[in-house]
C-alpha cells in the first residue's frame, strides 16, 4: 500500500498537500495598482489549487508570544501612514478560519501557541491576497511571529506545524528578501545597490540547494545582512515557509526583481 493510500484509509479524507508560497510584498501600494509584481501575483493565484484555508505569515504581525488569529469575521487593518485615501476604503473581506486555528495550536506541542481574536488582516496579508485570490471566499487566518525568540524557533515552529499542507492549508509567507527602507532610491529603474544583489543571490542559491542551515546564520554575512536588513521582521516569514518546506519540493521563483533599489520582490512557489 503506499503513503497515499494508507493516509486514505487512515481518515477518510484525500486531501492533497497544499503549495507553499513565499511572497515579496514590498510597497503597500502593491494591493491596488495594476504592474508586472501584481500582475504576477494574480496570475499565481489563478494557477493554483483552491485551498481549504490559506495561512499567512506577514512581516506585519510581531507579538511576544506566538499568536495565531481565531477571529471569525478578521477585520482589515490598514497598518501603514501617508497614503492614498484608497488604501484606507480598501477591505479584505475573507472569512477566518477558527478550526484551523485550533488545529495549529493543537499540532504545536514544543511551541506555545495562543488563540487571538483581536488581531485581523494586516497589509502583508490582505495587499497580496487581495491580488491573488480577488474573490476573498477562501478562509484566512494568520500566524504571528515573535520577534524576541532565535532563528531557529521559527524554523522549528514551522516544521512542526508542517502537517497543515497535508490539510488543505495553503502557507504564504509575506515579507522581503531584502528590505531596507532607509535605503529605498524613490527613482524610476534605480538600480539595485552591490549589497542588496549580493545578499539576494546568496539567499537565492541557498534555497536551491536547500541550504537551510546557511540562510538560519544569514547573520554571518555581516554588513551585507545588516543593510539587507537593518530589523529581521521582513526576513522572518522566510523561515516559516523553508519550515514548511518538504525535503524533495523545488523552488519555483517568480519576480525576481528589486524595486526601489534596496526591496527585493523575489518570490517562490513550492509543489509537491
Ligand atoms: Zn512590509
Amino acid at each position: 500500500m503506499t503513503n497515499d493510500l494508507k493516509r486514505l484509509a487512515m481518515d477518510g479524507t484525500a486531501t492533497e498537500r497544499m503549495p507553499l508560497l513565499f511572497v515579496g510584498h514590498g510597497n503597500p501600494l502593491n494591493a491596488i495598482e495594476d504592474n508586472p509584481f501584481s500582475r504576477a501575483w494574480t496570475e499565481t493565484g489563478a494557477a493554483l489549487p483552491v485551498p481549504k484555508a490559506i495561512l499567512s505569515v506577514s512581516a506585519h504581525w510581531l507579538t511576544r508570544g506566538t499568536r495565531v488569529l481565531s477571529a471569525e469575521r478578521p477585520q482589515t487593518i490598514h497598518d501603514f501612514g501617508g497614503f492614498p485615501p484608497e488604501m484606507y476604503r480598501q477591505q479584505y473581506p475573507a472569512p477566518g478560519a477558527p478550526a484551523m486555528a485550533r488545529e495549529a495550536q493543537e499540532l504545536a506541542v514544543k511551541h506555545h501557541v495562543s488563540l487571538d481574536d483581536d488581531w485581523g488582516f494586516d497589509h502583508g496579508t490582505w495587499s497580496v491576497l487581495k491580488q491573488m485570490f480577488p474573490a476573498a471566499d477562501i478562509p484566512v487566518y494568520q500566524l504571528s511571529i515573535d520577534y524576541s525568540k532565535p532563528m531557529e524557533y521559527h524554523y522549528g515552529l514551522a516544521q512542526e506545524i508542517r502537517a497543515l499542507r497535508d490539510k488543505g492549508v495553503m502557507v504564504v509567507g509575506s515579507g522581503n528578501i531584502v528590505h531596507n527602507l532607509r535605503a529605498i532610491n524613490w527613482q524610476a529603474n534605480a538600480k539595485p545597490y552591490d549589497w542588496a544583489l549580493e545578499f539576494d543571490a546568496s539567499i537565492k542559491q541557498w534555497i536551491e540547494q536547500g541550504n537551510h542551515k546557511a540562510i538560519l546564520d544569514f547573520q554571518r554575512l555581516g554588513q551585507v545582512a545588516q543593510l539587507a536588513h537593518p530589523t529581521y521582521d521582513h526576513f522572518l516569514p522566510l523561515l516559516y515557509v523553508l519550515g514548511f518546506q518538504h525535503t524533495r519540493e523545488e523552488p519555483l521563483f517568480f519576480n525576481d526583481a528589486f524595486d526601489m533599489a534596496s526591496v527585493s520582490m523575489r518570490s517562490m512557489l513550492y509543489r509537491s
